[in-house]
């Protein structure tokens, strides 16, 4: 089963959650909105990170450094779900589950590094669960998981951002830079677009519509939008701002876990060349009338976007 057959699995299943008055949004976004009793908006998201899939095998446990980078993946992803929301994290809970004969001096740098990365973004762990997995022998040992859950608030004047609310005519953003995460290592080293959606949020009249973060690749995480807002997205290709490392605009649009914000807002409400904190702002394609989804503008003619993206229940590429 791959990631986007689950997921529409779990919203069948789900589809009647109008009935709680407490489920604001429910499966789909990149958070779950809940309503407190006392009214207020609360953010919630989990997000699972697996060796050999979100991280290369562990060689050497006693490793602080390869610790400290699958720690700050763990949280940081989650993180990244909220901003993608325009929200603020709040706190972190944290489950791991250790492969057999995982040393305890580097179960305990593990956590302690997932509290400094949860503390950093202003979440601190909370709480959680660690086990170890099942010794089965001769077989593979079952590989490190970890599972994040962090919890945020919106923002104050804006409210959630979702995706289902992109309006024909808005104009399409990028944050940062686009392509070759995996192979530069900065699917590790990432820094969530918290304050840069909180900055976007706090415009008032000129918000995003509609936000995603990019985990699994340009092309996906646009359709995404254009289908949860009934609209279609047209990105043109020549726009894409790539990473200098990265040469090949197809992977721009394809590799996953750049984890910029991509958005839409209304035409005018942000101006070319804008960045902030030095990370910059690219228009990178339009939101127009037509069959739901994303298509990319190239050279040769118009791609259908929704294929072009990484499946994170798929093998690597
Ligand atoms: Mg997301």
């Amino acid at each position: 089963m791959i990631e986007s057959d689950l997921l529409r699995h779990i919203y069948s299943r789900t589809a009647d959650l109008s009935r709680f008055g407490q489920v604001v949004v429910g499966p789909g976004d990149d958070c779950a909105v809940l309503r407190a009793p006392s009214g207020d908006h609360l953010l919630l998201t989990v997000d699972q990170v697996v060796e050999g899939r979100h991280f290369e095998a562990i060689a050497d446990p006693s490793k602080a450094r390869v610790l400290d980078g699958i720690g700050r993946k763990a949280i940081a992803r989650s993180i990244s779900d909220i901003a993608a929301m325009g929200g603020t994290p709040t706190a972190t809970l944290a489950t791991a589950c250790l492969p057999p004969g995982f040393p305890q001096t580097s179960a305990d740098e593990l956590f302690d590094r997932m509290h400094a990365w949860a503390l950093h973004w202003g979440a601190p762990l909370i709480g959680g669960d660690i086990a170890m997995g099942p010794d089965l022998g001769n077989s593979a040992k079952p590989p490190l998981l970890l599972t994040t859950t962090v919890l945020g608030v919106p923002h104050a004047g804006r409210g959630p951002v979702l995706r289902s609310t992109a309006q024909v005519g808005d104009e399409l953003w990028v944050t940062g830079r686009l392509g070759n995460s995996f192979a530069s290592g900065r699917h590790l080293s990432f820094e969530p677009r918290v304050a840069e959606a909180r900055w976007l949020c706090s415009r008032a009249g000129a918000e995003p519509t509609a936000m995603i973060d990019l985990s699994d690749g340009l092309g996906r995480d646009a359709d995404r939008i254009a289908r949860a807002s009934q609209v279609r997205i047209e990105i043109d290709a020549r726009l894409l701002p790539l990473h200098p490392d990265c040469t090949d605009r197809r992977r721009g649009v394809s590799d996953g876990e750049d984890y910029e914000l991509l958005f839409t807002a209304s035409p005018g409400s942000l101006a070319e060349g804008a960045s902030i904190n030095a990370v910059p702002l690219t228009r990178i394609g339009r939101i127009v009338a037509g069959p739901a989804g994303a298509v990319i503008r190239t050279d040769t003619g118009l791609l259908d976007a929704s294929g072009l993206g990484w499946d994170h229940a798929d093998p690597r590429p």
